[in-house]
């Protein structure tokens, strides 16, 4: 079985886009959701407006798995526990029930579209995760754990990984240039969910 807590897993350059592309999903899949048709740009900027919290939960969903990180900086080593648990099929199954179960408790109405919304967003995560290039041994993500083993990376993979081997690294204009390729591949979805919400609900 693949040890997860072995520091040499991860501990360079890791599969992962930035929280550009994380995000931008997330808030496309945020309004598939929450924001009803509009007719004029007013009418969308005062849905943002109204929206902001729900649609930023979406966002931090969206990079929620990237929370592992935190834990290794207590093992001096962000990328310690990096692509390990979190990212996972189980765990983000268990988290999305859990918030969902939250949601349930506290306010008694929480329907099947929230859980599906809840799985979506945290599966945005692995997917974008398993299409992004990986350069640092084992290639991919341990996906089907813990009840196999097996490194899912798409063979296909085309989102190129941003330099994080230090905090010079993380800022560097090479990251800026990622992050805009990123924009470029994840802010059309954005924009057509806006397109589609003008078109089909104004009314
Ligand atoms: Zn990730």
């Amino acid at each position: 079985m693949t040890d997860l807590c072995n520091p040499k897993s991860k501990i360079e350059n890791s599969a992962m886009a930035s929280p550009v592309a994380h995000s931008l999903i997330g808030l496309a899949l945020g309004l598939i959701r929450f924001l009803s048709g509009y007719r004029s740009w007013d009418g969308l900027a005062g849905q943002f407006r109204a929206l902001w919290r729900p649609l930023l939960f979406c966002v931090l969903l969206a990079n929620a798995p990237d929370l592992d990180y935190f834990f290794g900086i207590f093992r001096g080593n962000a990328n310690y526990y990096h692509q390990t648990v979190t990212h996972t099929l189980v765990w983000i199954y268990v988290l999305a029930l859990a918030i969902w179960t939250y949601g349930w408790l506290r306010e008694r109405r929480a329907s099947w579209l929230s859980l599906g919304l809840l799985l979506a967003l945290l599966g945005s995560h692995l997917l974008v995760d398993w299409l992004t290039v990986d350069r640092s041994p084992p290639i991919g993500l341990t996906l089907a754990w813990p009840f196999a083993d097996h490194i899912y990376h798409a063979a296909f993979a085309f989102i190129p990984p941003p330099a994080k081997q230090n905090w010079a690294a993380v800022w560097s204009l090479q990251n800026l240039r990622l992050a805009l390729v990123e924009m470029v591949i994840t802010l059309p979805l954005v924009i057509i969910v806006l397109w589609f919400k003008r078109r089909r609900d104004a009314g």
